[in-house]
């Protein structure tokens, strides 16, 4: 149904110029394997997202996996359930414990008052999350890190291209985690990466995502496959050239958002990042909560997809309330659960037309 309204849209080159950028491969044969496309998009990555170091992986959750095998973190790590199922995920499956922080109201990111009544003995590192690409309070997360001797690995999943006083967003912490799937703000069809500032990582991390194999008769350590193929690299590269003006055109749709809800009493604005003339942002995601508004969100989301518009909820339900966590962790996050209650994450994706937004906007605002 072509007329249906989702929350984004993978943005595509043009064809032609993903067949150029593939026409090589069909003439090498080489199509995965740390491959010349793999090699020139991970340095049109360090550059574009001002970063250190970047490897690359076969999508985000590996990533996140990796970095956190890389570290070889053990016991307990700190971390917010207003997130995608990934973050939880990755700390269970690598055999850790996540220790749920509370979120903050400003800008749903982990409030960093809260964080060391949680720390213990066996605490190891702290795991946040940049969410719809507000960045963490760095500052104060970096300050406690050192404090306690703790890695800090970001979910900068939201986070593409994001800078802040002309810094990327993949330097803060320890390392960061990227995620290049389709419904992100860049894509490499499934695709991540992780960035970091400590060289003698890129090595270790190679080793996880190609099975441990570190020659040709040797093979030095457990590990996973999870590498990037040719295909997503050209993806990415070809992009990467159209990234700029992709976010330029997300930026007008925001600010449409805005000016079309300022006056709406009760809805919550993501503004924020917004305000701040530090950063650089992405315009990823468009989250409104709800705050004793006139209609509920069940309402409002029913509404919109009467018209064929398809808001989601994210984040909703916080990772603690999943099923397969069921009674699992102590929750005490009542901010988390309350935003997740309230928040619709409206359309945003560069071909969305400012007539569009007019109309989300416009049900919305009806009785
Ligand atoms: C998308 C996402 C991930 C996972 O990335 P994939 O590339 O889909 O594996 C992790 N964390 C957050 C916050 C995300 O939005």
């Amino acid at each position: 149904m072509s007329d249906n309204i989702y929350v984004t849209k993978s943005s595509m080159p043009p064809f032609e110029q993903y067949v150029e950028e593939i026409r090589e491969l069909w003439e090498s044969g080489i199509i995965t394997n740390n491959g010349v496309k793999l090699k020139k998009f991970e340095k049109e990555l360090e550059q574009y997202l001002k970063v250190e170091n970047v490897s690359l992986f076969v999508n985000g959750h590996m990533a996140l996996e990796s970095i956190i095998e890389a570290f070889d973190l053990k016991g307990e790590v700190i971390t917010t359930p207003f997130t995608f199922a990934s973050t939880t995920h990755a700390i269970c499956r690598k055999g850790l414990t996540p220790v749920f922080c509370d979120i903050n109201e400003d800008d749903y990111t982990i409030d960093v008052e809260k964080i060391e009544s949680l720390i213990t003995e066996k605490t190891s590192a702290i795991i946040p999350v940049h969410v719809y690409g507000n960045i963490c309070n760095i500052e104060a997360i970096e300050k406690i890190a050192k404090k306690y001797g703790l890695k800090v690995i970001y979910d900068a999943a939201h986070c593409f291209g994001i800078v802040k006083n002309d810094v990327g967003v993949g330097c803060f912490g320890d390392a960061s985690m990227f995620s290049f799937h389709a419904t992100k703000v860049f894509n490499t069809i499934e695709g991540g990466a992780v960035s970091f500032n400590d060289d003698t990582l890129k090595d270790k991390l190679h080793l996880i995502k190609n099975f441990g194999i570190s020659g040709e008769d040797n093979v030095d350590y457990i590990g996973t496959n999870g590498k990037m193929n040719e295909f997503q690299a050209a993806m990415g590269i070809c992009n990467l050239k159209y990234i700029d003006e992709n976010i330029n055109k997300r930026k007008v749709i925001f600010e449409r958002y805005i000016e079309n809800l300022k006056n709406e009493k009760g809805i919550k604005l993501p503004l924020k990042q917004y305000l701040n003339k530090d950063v650089k942002s992405n315009y990823a995601y468009f989250p409104i909560v709800l705050d004793s508004y006139k209609k509920t969100r069940e309402q409002l989301i029913l509404q919109l997809k009467q018209e064929n518009i398809y808001p989601r909820k994210y984040f909703y339900p916080i990772t603690i309330k999943y099923f397969c966590y069921e009674n699992m962790f102590s929750d005490n996050t009542p901010i988390a659960e309350k935003i997740s209650n309230n928040v619709i994450t409206l359309p945003i994706f560069d071909k969305l037309t400012i007539e569009q937004v007019d109309k989300i906007c416009k049900i919305i605002k009806n009785n």
